[in-house]
């Protein structure tokens, strides 16, 4: 059996842009670029992609999903999770430390959790380790943890899991102690609970407003805003690496960004579904839609482009979130889970929009590529095309579309916001370590080849 891999003729994404190039892959790590006219012999042994009209980019990572195992494995599961994730393009997935059963705040479980997945996953994965109001003073398993773990997740407001409870402000202060002593990033769930709770009870029964609406007035900016400010002074004293997830406001992004610029070690993800999808779509469409924080006004989804554009946003998650359909099925929209399915179109529906407001590949590539792999301490294996680096590759083609229908759904409960989306490109190819993982026209490898990575300190540039 061959160990080498030859990709020719595509349009590789490198350092310095797009470049026509021979990629040639051995031992599952880039050996090199080669100049088209110019490369070495392919030996007889090797195997060969012809990636004529191809872009070759490298595997995306998406720092956020919940795929639920173990315990919850008919919500999702590593399998189906990771196999949605291999046909969008992503070879590296962090799974967070809720919606698995039971939740991941101690050692054994986080032992247990790493045993269990072994060889269920078909692209390479990290563990989030969560800090909550209950094991945030058991410092020496803390500590265990951290050796292990991608980050730490935490909430500032309910999480809807019982055995992850939310940090109150003053637990968080003892959280950003914490992860800086560990040298790790804390990954926030921004929302200020108080503000939170307290404009539910006003909406909840309110006669003759649309609950739907109720539920969006319940969750505005101004409480993301709050919880922000609050963790951004808090990381600011401590010298903390904190990571905002699924920030959904530009005003949140700029504040952010103003902190970063100040020497705050302070990055922020957004996900697609608050790119693509207002808060319209949502009192349309409800349950499917649901989530938290919920989807924003239009002028919301222009700011964080902006934002993006500005280079602003650091990286992109998922926050896949499934459930079971009847968990959407809710005769109240406030009992319905929340949470949404796009894991499969993340890098899709990303492209797809940047393309179209004429924002360049070039720009938004890193956000699930590069500037992932630096934040979260693995660029020594992912995040570029490089040699030396692990020979993770999608290759795209821009002049194929992929329509969202429920056939092609990969994850377990075939049910998304995405559905019936077309986007004007489409994933050819998804390799993962020179094995091709995924391909559009035979489909999944068949064989998980996914492993769990280690990881390195905490570390920001800039
Ligand atoms: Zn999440």
């Amino acid at each position: 059996m061959t160990t080498e891999l030859w990709v020719e003729n595509g349009l590789v994404f490198t350092n310095e842009g797009f470049k026509k190039a021979a990629l040639k892959m051995k031992e599952g790590r880039i050996d090199g670029l080669f100049d088209v006219n110019d490369h070495p012999a392919i030996g007889v042994e090797a195997d060969t992609i012809d990636a004529e009209g191809c872009l070759i980019v490298p595997g995306f990572i998406d720092a956020h999903v919940h795929f639920n195992d173990p315990g919850r494995t008919d919500w999702e599961g590593m399998e189906t999770g990771s196999l949605a994730a291999a046909a969008g393009g992503t070879t590296t997935i962090f799974d967070m430390p809720l919606n698995c059963a039971p939740s991941i705040i101690n050692s054994e479980r986080l032992r247990n959790k790493q045993e269990y997945l072994t060889g269920k996953s078909y692209v390479d994965y990290g563990l989030w380790g969560g800090l909550t109001a209950d094991n945030l003073g058991n410092k020496k398993e803390l500590e265990e943890m951290a050796e292990a773990i991608i980050g730490w997740k935490a909430f500032m407001s309910e999480s809807g899991i019982d055995d992850f409870r939310y940090l109150s402000p003053q637990d968080l202060e003892q959280a950003m102690m914490l992860a800086k002593e560990h040298h790790k990033i804390l990954a926030l769930h921004a929302e200020w609970e108080e503000e939170v709770q307290k404009l539910a009870g006003l909406y909840k029964n309110k006669r003759g407003m649309n609950e739907r609406m109720a539920y969006l007035a319940s969750r505005p900016v101004s409480a993301e805003e709050k919880a922000v400010n609050h963790a951004l002074e808090l990381a600011a004293k401590y010298g903390t690496g904190v990571h905002f997830v699924h920030i959904s406001s530009a005003r949140n992004v700029e504040r952010i960004q103003e902190a970063k610029k100040s020497g705050v070690h302070v990055t922020v993800e957004t996900c697609p579904h608050y790119l693509v999808f207002n808060d319209q779509d949502f009192i349309k469409n409800g349950a499917v839609f649901k989530c938290a924080p919920p989807l924003r006004p239009q002028n919301e989804v222009e700011g964080l482009w902006d934002c993006i554009a500005r280079g602003w946003i650091d990286t992109i998650g998922s926050d896949h979130s499934p459930c079971l359909y009847s968990m959407k099925s809710a005769a109240s929209i406030w009992d319905v889970w929340g949470g949404i399915q796009g894991v499969q179109f993340t890098w899709l529906a990303l492209l797809d929009e940047a393309l179209k407001r004429g924002i360049s590949l070039e720009k938004v590539l890193p956000l699930g590529s590069a500037f992932a792999a630096d934040r979260f301490g693995i660029s020594d294996k992912k995040g570029r095309i490089m040699p030396g680096l692990d020979a993770d590759l999608v290759l795209l083609r821009l002049d194929e579309s992929t329509i969202a229908d429920k056939a092609s759904f990969k994850f377990r409960n075939a049910y998304s916001p995405y559905e019936n989306k077309v986007f004007q490109l489409r994933v050819k190819k998804t390799i993962l370590r020179g094995k091709v993982i995924y391909d559009d026209v035979s489909g999944i490898s068949g064989k998980k080849y996914g492993r769990c990575l280690t990881v390195g300190k905490e570390r920001i540039s800039g």
